[in-house]
């Protein structure tokens, strides 16, 4: 029979995700109708966004999943109508794009390219700058994008050490975990990354205390979310030269208000929530493919865990 997926999220999502889904369901042998209308009770999925209108769940007393256009779920997790499978975006094309981004904004930092892109006064200051091996990447999250992010720095010759709730064996990686592993990751990182979810326990991961661990000068990306950071507290680190530079894209409110001091301070760079998008074709597939593992009775690729928040 005919699978019923609802398309929840907005028009111009549909105009960019529709088409490259009904694709990707045909590539993948599925029988199944995307829809953006349907009686709660004849949906088999959900592909959801949250800038759908769907906040009620619990008609849907069919539905075998979720399936989210987002990697961060902290719109929907806590939505308690929402009582079956809830699966988090693992796409290889905003993958790639986040290893672009940080990529592009470690080596920013890395070259001290500003200095030279803007030099008003045309000063010749000459300087060695460091190697790759000499520098080193913490990157807080060690989740499918962290993990990418630190392969590739790795293959640069970065010194990479990462930080994550459950201990980990990565190739290469220094690793941390839990609490007690905080302080000791920060330590590294003269260029920090930020990759966690937005969950209660990772709210102000960076804040006054933890802000000074960093070593003095420190160079901070914040692809991850706006509330892993205390904004104050970054403003303050910024201002007393704790923290020499901030590169972020994400914020506690988007767009960034127009009078947020992040859009003034000379040491911060805002990028309007860009780093990794969700690429239409990949991200169709990874879809198509978690409804065939669903409908031959295999367990979903990338379920979010409701109790931890990600
Ligand atoms: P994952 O869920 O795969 O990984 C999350 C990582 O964070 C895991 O390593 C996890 O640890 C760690 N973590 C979670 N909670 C804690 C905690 N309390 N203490 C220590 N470590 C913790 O997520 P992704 O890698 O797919 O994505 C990360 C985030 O990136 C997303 O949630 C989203 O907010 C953001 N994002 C931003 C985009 C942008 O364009 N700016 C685009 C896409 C995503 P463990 O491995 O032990 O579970």
């Amino acid at each position: 029979m005919t699978l019923t997926v609802l398309f929840a999220a907005s028009n111009e999502d549909w105009h960019k995700y529709g088409r490259a889904l009904s694709d990707a369901f045909t590539q993948e042998g599925l029988d199944a109708e995307l829809v953006t209308r349907a009686s709660p009770q004849d949906v088999d999925y959900i592909v959801y966004a949250p800038t759908s209108t769907l906040q009620d769940f619990s008609p849907y007393k069919n539905t075998k999943a979720v399936l989210s256009l987002w990697a961060g779920v902290e719109r929907i997790v806590t939505n308690d109508t929402l009582t079956f499978p809830l699966i988090k975006m693992v796409d290889p094309g905003m993958t790639q794009s986040m290893v672009e981004w940080v990529v592009g904004h470690v080596m920013r930092y890395h070259l001290g390219m500003d200095s030279h892109i803007v030099n008003p006064q045309r000063e010749w200051e000459w300087h060695s700058n460091p190697l790759a091996q000499e520098r080193r990447v913490c990157i807080l999250g060690l989740g499918s994008l962290g993990t990418a992010v630190g392969e590739q720095l790795c293959r640069m010759n970065f010194r990479v050490s990462g930080w994550s709730r459950s201990a980990k064996n990565l190739d290469g990686i220094e690793t941390f975990h839990g609490s007690d592993g905080l302080r000791d990751a920060l330590a590294t990182g003269e260029i920090l990354v930020l990759l966690l979810p937005d969950t209660a326990e990772t709210e102000n991961t960076l804040n006054r205390e933890t802000l000074a661990q960093l070593p003095k000068g420190a160079y901070i990306l914040n692809p991850g979310r706006g509330p892993l950071i205390e904004d104050a507290a970054l403003i303050e680190a910024l201002d007393s030269g704790q923290v020499a530079h901030a590169t972020l894209d994400v914020f506690r409110t988007e767009p960034l208000p127009q009078d947020h001091p992040f859009w003034a301070h000379p040491n911060v760079t805002v990028t309007p929530h860009i780093a990794a998008a969700t690429r239409p074709v990949t991200s169709a597939k990874e879809i198509a493919r978690n409804i065939v593992r669903g409908e031959k009775g295999e367990a979903f690729l990338n379920l979010v865990d409701r109790a931890r928040g990600y």
